[in-house]
């Protein structure tokens, strides 16, 4: 497949190896930061650990959605489906996070009308069918999915479907990695930068990490070969103590971002003055909001919300994890507690969560190989 089998060749996937083994200097570890969930759920996923030198720590990053929205979000939007009699839509992926009334499964059992959806565009067709009834889309995600909210929303008013609202949480990344560069208990080397997010904003955003902070970053694709590429341009850089943006990911990625793309954002949307996130806290301008002109669609000017805040459960170590302070079987929840059958932190949840994408595959090889052994 054009795009895929290129970049799962076993040959240029050992070629990259070695070549990642020639470039790190083994006196020195690396701490190397992806930032996105797909990267992390990628690394898992094709065991790509197991292939680097033993000196590069990868530390995932914040860019899951699901795992950086607070609980008091879930709460707050689960809350004005139940009082209001509103069909409460979102991604699946969104469905089985708690709150702390349960998850949005948990209130469709109860009966509050809960749908999943695989676009905003959906949420709006259930509007138009459903003219009796408010549909509530419930938006998260980065740059990413940000557009597709911003033109659903000009849709449903050049339509003048009134019946549809949006409650956002879109969030932006860039505050994100630098609340992270900013906390002191965080040491690292480079980024491999997010791919589906810079699909949009571009490469340009992350420039300001390499010359300030001196940090290389190289926006990476998903396949096992680039990400080892993305580790390739790293260590190059680092090598001869350089620190540049680099965009492996170009058959995607276009330096300037999708301008299209920002254009709706930009006309939809304004920043917030700040953002709770999940395990990060208070981000100044972090996250995005619905202009006024909006308002008649913005689910926080339509509706009264209750602004919960919500500290997670004392055991849970889901803040640590997702700074990358701990790795994911360093919770003490981890395994125990808290599964992908039974999640506790969102970081369990979302196949782009480190919690589960740890769990799914590494902790489950380990458990075979026990169990394997323990035959033998
Ligand atoms: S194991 Fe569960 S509680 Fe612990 S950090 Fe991961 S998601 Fe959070």
């Amino acid at each position: 497949m054009r795009y895929v089998d290129e970049f799962r060749d076993p040959e240029l996937i050992i070629k990259a190896s070695e070549e990642i083994y020639r470039l790190a200097d083994p006196d020195r570890h690396y701490r190397i930061m992806e930032v996105c969930g797909g990267h992390t759920h990628a690394i898992y996923r094709f065991g790509l650990k197991d292939i680097l030198p033993s000196n590069i720590e990868l530390i995932h990053g914040p860019g899951c959605p699901v795992c950086v929205l607070p609980m008091g979000r879930i709460d707050d939007g689960l809350t004005v489906a139940t009082n209001f009699d509103v069909i409460f839509a979102a991604f699946g992926d969104m469905m089985r996070v708690p709150g702390t009334q349960g998850s949005p499964f948990e209130h469709k059992a109860r009966g509050t009308d809960v749908r999943i959806v695989y676009s905003p565009a959906d949420a709006l067709q259930i509007a138009r069918k459903n003219p009796e009834k408010h549909v509530m889309f419930f938006a998260i995600g980065f740059e990413t999915t940000a557009p597709s909210t911003a033109l659903t929303l000009m849709r449903a008013k050049s339509e003048g479907i009134t019946n549809f609202s949006v409650f956002c949480n879109h969030v932006t990344i860039v505050p994100a990695i630098r609340a992270i560069l900013d906390s002191p208990d965080m040491r690292l080397d480079a980024f491999i930068g997010p791919g589906h997010v810079s699909t949009v904003i571009g490469c340009r955003p992350y420039e300001w990490i390499a010359r300030s902070e001196g940090k290389p970053v190289v926006t990476s694709g998903f396949e096992p070969l680039d990400l080892l590429q993305s580790l390739v341009m790293l260590l190059r850089q680092l090598r001869a103590g350089e620190a540049r943006v680099e965009n492996q990911y170009k058959r995607v990625v276009p330096w300037e971002g999708n301008r299209a793309a920002l254009k709706a954002m930009a006309e939809i949307f304004q920043l917030r003055p700040y953002f709770e996130w999940r395990g990060l806290g208070f981000i100044s301008q972090s996250a995005l909001r619905i202009r006024d002109e909006y308002a008649e669609w913005d689910a926080e000017q339509r509706f009264p919300i209750p602004g919960t805040r919500v500290t997670d459960p004392k055991a849970a170590q889901c803040g640590e994890v997702l700074k990358g302070v701990l790795k994911p079987a360093q919770c003490k929840l981890f395994g125990k507690e808290c599964t992908p059958e039974h999640p506790i932190g969102a970081l369990m949840v979302s196949t782009e969560g480190s919690c589960a994408a740890y769990y799914n595959y590494e902790h489950r090889k380990a458990a075979m190989v026990t169990s394997i052994s323990s035959v033998a």
